[in-house]
């Protein structure tokens, strides 16, 4: 049943309801007042575009940090209804619908095809994991409908029409998917099966990795528009990156092009001003951690080492030792300079294809040549001494990143 709590805080979140998606200037014009083009096939879809219109909304511009709408995935329609509360019975909740057409239609506009779902979800559930007890199962009784800042809707895996997979992580499985209720947003949807987190003893580290990334709202830091779990399962609704992980694009590509580089750069540092303001620390920059948005943004994601700090200096070891900053690997305490030098890293990494310390033979050694700076490269980023380092703002206005940013955004 719905309570009057729930139904209150759908009422309050009712920002984007009834937002009708702007009009697709790319779907296929056939009006009477253009008979001509009537009998013209329709062009197809421009892909790109439909899903940046289709993707959750991220309520920041890309070459600012003002918010441009406040609203997010709170309550995508009021028309759905038969909200199912966590009273509903797991079985139910298991079986979740595929994708009913692989070209849906939007309007009688074309939509995005989300692919085809293998039926992971229900394979991994019969065979996977265990229902968790006691304080892990309030620990990881994950629900964004009741999160203090910004409580969304009650949703359930029945909201989702299911796509393609996109990969497997350490705790589950992640699937491209769109909300049934309209404009029908285009998510990825991430696994974590809660046996698997409490036997890895981080029920802490990812209550607190979902929490911070919900509060965070910027055009390169992954968005988590809500969360929901059942017995086994927590599942979280992310930011879909239309063109994956950066990782997979350096390995292929070997290195990046200057202005692909310098671009990067230019956006982890805003989104980096953006995090430390807001007194969150990474703390695993690397690429790995990093996702490709559909028009080639970058998009930080994986918040799992990354801790909420005001004013608070850390002494916890932590990271990939390549990215590990002197003070880290001496054991020092450590401030948010620790995500300025692994921008450094990620700068050298982004142009040469490889970690600026890196010795594939010996651990020891590439400690050591962290902690000496054995570097000849521009070291703006890299000093030994973190208050060294260059502020960010200072890399926002290096000639480097103002050369290669775009007019329309300097
Ligand atoms: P993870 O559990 O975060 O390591 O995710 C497993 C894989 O799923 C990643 O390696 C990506 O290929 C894919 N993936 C995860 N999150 C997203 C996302 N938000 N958008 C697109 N692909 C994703």
């Amino acid at each position: 049943m719905t309570s009057i709590g729930s139904v209150t805080r759908q009422i309050a979140a009712l920002e984007i309801t009834n937002k009708k998606p702007a009009v697709n200037a790319n779907a296929p014009q056939t009006t009477a007042s253009a008979p001509s083009r009537a009998m013209k096939a329709p062009a197809p879809p421009n892909v790109s575009k439909l899903l940046t219109k289709y993707a959750a909304p991220n309520p920041y511009t890309s070459s600012s940090s003002k918010p441009i709408n406040p609203s997010s995935l709170r309550n995508p329609t009021t028309t759905t209804g038969g909200t199912i509360t966590a009273s509903s019975s797991t079985s139910s909740l298991n079986k979740v619908q595929p994708s009913t057409s692989s070209k849906p239609t939007h309007g009688g506009q074309p939509s995005i095809d989300i692919g085809k779902y293998d039926g992971g979800l229900e394979i991994d559930n019969e065979k996977r994991g265990e229902p968790v007890y006691g304080d892990a199962a309030e620990e990881l009784a994950l629900d964004s409908s009741v999160s203090k800042k910004y409580p969304t809707r009650e949703w359930t895996l029945h909201d989702f029409d299911m796509g393609r997979p996109l990969g497997k992580g350490k705790f589950g499985r992640v699937y491209m998917v769109r909300t049934k209720a309209e404009p029908k947003y285009i998510l990825a949807l991430k696994t974590l099966y809660k046996s698997e987190i409490v036997e890895s003893r981080v029920e802490k580290q990812i209550r607190r990795e979902i929490e911070i990334q919900q509060n965070l709202r910027h055009p390169n830091v992954l968005r988590l528009y809500g969360y929901f779990h059942d017995e086994k399962r927590i599942f979280l609704m992310l930011e879909f990156a239309g063109k994956g992980e950066l990782y997979k694009q350096l390995a292929k590509q070997g290195r990046f092009s200057e202005r692909r580089s310098s671009r990067y750069v230019d956006q982890m540092a805003d989104a980096l001003t953006y995090l430390h303001g807001k007194h969150v620390i990474h703390r695993d920059i690397k690429p790995e951690n990093l996702l490709i948005g559909i028009n080639g943004e970058l998009k930080i994601g994986d918040f799992g080492w990354s801790v909420h700090a005001p004013g608070n200096r850390r002494k916890t070891m932590c990271g990939t030792l390549d990215y590990l900053p002197p003070e880290m690997v001496e054991g020092k305490e450590h401030t948010e300079k620790v995500d300025h030098w692994a921008l450094g890293v990620l700068t050298y990494e982004f142009v040469s294809g490889f970690p600026p310390f890196e010795d594939r033979n010996s651990v020891q050694n590439t400690y050591k040549r962290i902690a000496r700076v054995d570097l000849k490269f521009d070291k703006d980023l890299l000093r030994y001494e973190p208050t060294k380092r260059l502020p960010l703002t200072e890399v926002s206005k290096h000639p480097w990143v103002v050369k290669y940013r775009p007019k329309d955004l300097a």
